[in-house]
């Protein structure tokens, strides 16, 4: 048994039964038990690899993107370029290379890292040796007084969700219960859940809802701080525009394991929402774009081309490979989706449509 396993049989105990929120929070970032806290969990040795780690075409083309959007709106002489959960800092580094030969950019930013986990702290203090980022724990503190251009790959999806089964008298929340000193699921009684109206018109008895809280609150928050100072956010992760069923998974060196079987142990994350995260935005938003055609948008593959010119053997394998991975409808190109923010009056993100 792990130790954040007897740490939460005795809270439950103590105190009840846990929302699957609660449950997810604790696996995630418990202060000394968390998957996060204790381990950087990316790359082949980990238990899963992301869009920047199979290649740096992702980030430069992000880069780009962001780059253009500043320009567009006028390259403001000083800004905040941030990134929600930067991982191993890989991304923010093939950004910043990207756009070291944008005039003006790299002299009118101020580099924000929001992340929780003190060891990718440290990976992304030694990927980003060269700048001087500001940490934080929240978005909120932040400085909100300039334009945001703001990115985040693979963060929502690790925001602790609730979950909720549909039944004739309202919506029994998932719980996380103890059974015979072990945790299991269970149903909560009836109640009417008002977050949920939206989601009687398209669902029936049984079916699974799933509810990020954190979500709308921070996307609210990037969504204003462009609406009022200008900026741009990419917000890019697996999911859809509404989800329907239980998408809470659990990954241990790259399978597919139980949620509740290793608690800490496993990396455990859920579908993007990313209605709940638009409705939420009091800034424009850009329709949901699949990250293969974002991709191709934006150029990979002449910029795969050029890369290919100085390779050959096992590294121009790995190099195609990695364009296939990151494109493929089969791959990530479908699945992973890209949300655009952006202000009234000004262009869309270059890859997206408005
Ligand atoms: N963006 C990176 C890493 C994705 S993993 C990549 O694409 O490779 C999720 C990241 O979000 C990790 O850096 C994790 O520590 C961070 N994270 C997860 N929940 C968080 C929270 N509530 N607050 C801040 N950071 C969080």
């Amino acid at each position: 048994m792990t130790d954040l396993k007897t740490h939460l049989i005795d809270r439950i105990r103590r105190t009840g039964p846990l929302s699957v929120a609660d449950y997810m929070a604790e696996c995630l970032l418990h202060p000394r038990f968390g998957y996060y806290t204790t381990r950087d969990p990316l790359g082949a040795k980990g238990d899963f690899t992301t869009a920047p780690e199979i290649s740096q075409m992702f980030g430069e083309l992000i880069g780009l993107s962001l780059a253009q959007c500043w320009i567009d709106q006028g390259a403001p002489s000083a800004f905040i370029l941030a990134e929600a959960g930067p991982g191993r800092g890989t991304l923010m580094a093939d950004i910043l290379r990207a756009t070291r030969a944008v005039p003006g950019f790299h002299a009118a930013m101020q580099l924000h890292l929001i992340e929780a986990s003190p060891t990718l702290r440290a990976a992304q203090a030694k990927a980003l040796r060269d700048f001087t980022p500001q940490w934080h724990d929240q978005l909120s503190s932040v400085p909100a007084n300039q334009p945001l251009f703001f990115v985040a790959n693979e963060f929502f999806d690790a925001l602790p969700i609730r979950q909720f089964v549909r039944d004739a008298d309202g919506w029994r929340e998932k719980r996380v219960i103890e059974q015979d000193k072990d945790l299991a699921f269970a149903l909560a009684g009836p109640a009417p859940q008002e977050a949920l109206t939206h989601r009687l018109e398209d669902t029936k008895g049984g079916d699974l809802v799933e509810l990020c809280p954190a979500a709308p609150a921070i996307a609210a928050d990037i969504g204003q701080r462009i609406a009022e100072h200008g900026g741009a956010a990419l917000l890019i992760d697996y999911g859809d525009w509404r989800s329907l069923g239980d998408t809470l998974q659990a990954l241990r060196n790259h399978e597919r394991t139980d949620p509740l079987a290793d608690p800490g142990q496993a990396d455990l994350t859920a579908h993007v929402d990313f209605e709940a995260i638009a409705q939420a935005v009091p800034c424009k938003f850009t329709r949901l774009t699949g990250q293969g055609v974002f991709l191709e948008r934006l150029g990979i593959t002449p910029r795969a081309q050029s890369l290919a010119k100085g390779l050959q053997g096992a590294a121009l394998d790995s190099l195609v490979q990695a364009h296939r991975r990151l494109t493929h409808p089969s791959e990530m190109g479908t699945l992973f989706k890209v949300l655009g923010l952006y202000p009234d009056g000004k262009t869309a993100p270059p890859g997206l449509e408005p």
